[in-house]
C-alpha cells in the first residue's frame, strides 16, 4: 500500500478498518485530562470493559455458593482451565491438548525446562539469543547450575553481527550446528523482546531436531501478536504470560504448549502435582502419580479462577476478533508506523533515529524499537509529556507498539506528529 503522513488518510484508514470498533470495548488510560496513545501493549495489554463482569460473576459464585461453585458455578471451577483449549489452540496454531493454561510464565519455563533440559555430560548446551529477556536468562543459568553445569559452558548465545541489531537464521543454524551433538535445548523467544525481531522458529525448531536436540520457545511478545504453527512446525514446548498481548491483566496466569507427541510420554521427567492427575481418578487421593496424557498433566494446582476469568474475557474478544482480521490490522499498522518514522527520519537534517525493528513484515509483530541516535531519554520523556505512553530501555531505545485490537491509524500518525515536533 503507498501510505501517506497525513491526517486525512490515517482516517481513512480508520474507516476501512474492520476491526475499528473493538477499540470501545477496551478502557484507555487518561493522561493529562485526555486519552493517551497508549503503545505500550507489548509491556501490559489494556483492561477490557466486560472484564469486571467476568470477575463479579466468580466473586457473587463464590459468595452464593462457596464450595459448591466447584461444581455449581455457571463457570464451575473445578474444570475452570478447560475452557481455554479451544481459543487458545487458534492463537497459537496447536491441537486442543497440546495446550494448557497455568501459572506464571517463568515458572512454567521452568517446569517445561525440567522435562525438556535433560543435559548429559555430553549433551548439556543450551542455544538461546543474546540478550534474551532477564527472566529467561536467570532461568537458563539457573537450570544449569541445578545439574552442575557452569552457565559460562552451558549457554550459548547467539550475536548479531558487528554493526547489526538483529540476528541472522543462518547464524542461529549456524551455531546449533556447529555445537551439534553438544546440544541439548535450542531455547528462543518468539519475538525478541528488546528488538522486536520474530524469529524463524520452523527453521530454528528443524536445526535443533537435526542436531538431536529439543526447540523450545518463549513466546511472551508474540502470543496474540504474531502468526504462529506451533504443532505444525514440530515445536517441543513453549510458554507465554497473558498480560502482554492478551490482555488478561498484570501478573495474569500464563500459557503452556507441548507438542502431542510428548503429552502423553510418562518418560518425560516433571514436576507434579494434584491437578495433573488423571481426572476419573484424581479423587481417591491415592498414591503414584498417573498423568493426564495431555498438556494438562503438566498442572499442579486448581485453577486460579479469579485472574481465569479475566483471560476468558480477552480470549472471548480475540475469538470475536478473529486472528485472520487481527493479523491483517496489525501488518499495516506497524507498516504503517515504520512508514512514518522512515518520512519524519528523512526530513531531518541530522538522522535522529534508527529503527532496529525488522523492515521486512515477516519479521516481526506489532512492535517497533528505534535506537535514540542523540536526546534519546529526553525525547521520551518529551512523549509522556504529551500524552504517550511508550516504553523505555536503556541505554536509548524506545520501544512502541500499536495492537490490533485497541489502536487506531490516527494513533500512529498522531505519535509521528508529536515526535516531529518534538524533534524541532
Ligand atoms: C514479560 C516476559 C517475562 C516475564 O515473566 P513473568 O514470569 O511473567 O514475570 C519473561 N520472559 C519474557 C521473554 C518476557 O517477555
Amino acid at each position: 500500500m503507498d501510505f501517506q503522513n497525513t491526517f486525512e488518510f490515517a482516517k481513512k484508514l480508520d474507516e476501512q478498518d474492520p476491526l475499528k470498533h473493538f477499540r470501545e470495548m477496551f478502557y484507555i488510560p487518561i493522561l493529562f485530562g485526555k486519552e493517551c496513545i497508549y503503545f505500550t501493549g507489548n509491556s501490559l495489554g489494556l483492561q477490557p470493559k466486560r472484564t469486571q463482569d467476568y470477575v463479579v460473576d466468580e466473586l457473587e459464585d463464590w459468595a452464593s455458593l462457596g464450595v459448591e461453585g466447584h461444581l455449581h458455578a455457571r463457570n464451575p471451577w473445578l474444570p475452570y482451565h478447560e475452557f481455554f483449549p479451544k481459543q487458545l489452540s487458534k492463537l497459537v496454531g496447536s491441537k486442543e491438548n497440546e495446550v494448557v493454561v497455568m501459572n506464571s510464565l517463568t515458572v512454567n519455563l521452568h517446569l517445561l525446562m525440567v522435562s525438556f533440559y535433560r543435559p548429559t555430560k555430553k549433551r548439556y548446551k543450551i542455544i538461546c539469543e543474546a540478550k534474551a529477556f532477564p527472566s529467561d536468562q536467570y532461568a537458563f543459568e539457573t537450570q544449569a547450575r541445578y545439574h552442575g553445569f557452569d552457565p559460562a559452558e552451558a549457554i550459548i548465545e547467539v550475536l548479531p553481527r558487528e554493526g547489526e541489531f538483529t540476528l541472522r537464521t543462518e547464524d542461529i543454524i549456524s551455531t546449533i550446528k556447529k555445537h551439534g551433538d553438544n546440544v541439548a535445548l535450542v531455547l528462543f523467544g518468539g519475538v525478541n523482546y528488546y528488538t522486536g525481531q520474530l524469529f524463524d522458529m520452523k527453521s530454528i525448531t528443524s536445526a535443533a531436531h537435526e542436531a538431536g536436540a529439543y526447540a523450545g520457545f518463549d513466546l511472551a511478545h508474540a502470543a496474540g501478536n504474531v502468526e504462529l504453527q506451533l504443532h505444525d512446525w514440530n515445536v517441543d514446548f513453549a510458554c507465554w504470560c497473558s498480560y502482554k498481548y492478551l490482555n488478561s491483566g498484570p501478573g495474569g496466569v500464563a500459557g503452556v504448549f507441548i507438542h502431542e507427541q510428548h503429552v502423553a510420554n510418562n518418560e518425560l521427567p516433571r514436576f507434579a502435582g494434584w491437578w495433573g492427575y488423571t481426572k476419573e481418578t484424581r479423587f481417591k487421593m491415592e498414591k503414584g502419580f498417573e498423568p493426564i496424557p495431555t498438556a494438562e498433566g503438566w498442572q499442579l494446582s486448581n485453577a486460579p479462577v479469579l485472574s481465569m476469568a479475566t483471560h476468558k474475557a480477552s480470549l472471548d474478544i480475540f475469538e470475536e476478533a478473529g486472528m485472520e482480521r487481527l493479523h491483517a490490522k496489525r501488518k499495516l499498522l506497524a507498516g504503517y508506523l515504520h512508514f512514518i518514522l522512515q518520512d519524519i527520519n528523512d526530513r531531518q537534517n541530522e538522522k535522529a533515529l534508527e529503527i532496529i525493528t525488522p523492515s521486512d513484515e515477516t519479521e516481526r509483530g506489532c512492535q517497533v524499537s528505534m535506537l535514540m541516535l542523540k536526546r534519546g531519554k529526553e525525547i521520551f520523556n518529551e512523549l509522556t509529556k504529551k500524552g504517550v505512553l511508550a516504553d523505555w530501555r536503556e541505554p536509548n531505545v524506545i520501544r512502541v507498539a500499536p495492537v490490533p485490537l485497541y489502536n487506531s491509524f490516527e494513533d500512529v500518525w498522531q505519535f509521528g506528529n508529536i515526535i516531529e515536533s518534538i524533534l524541532k
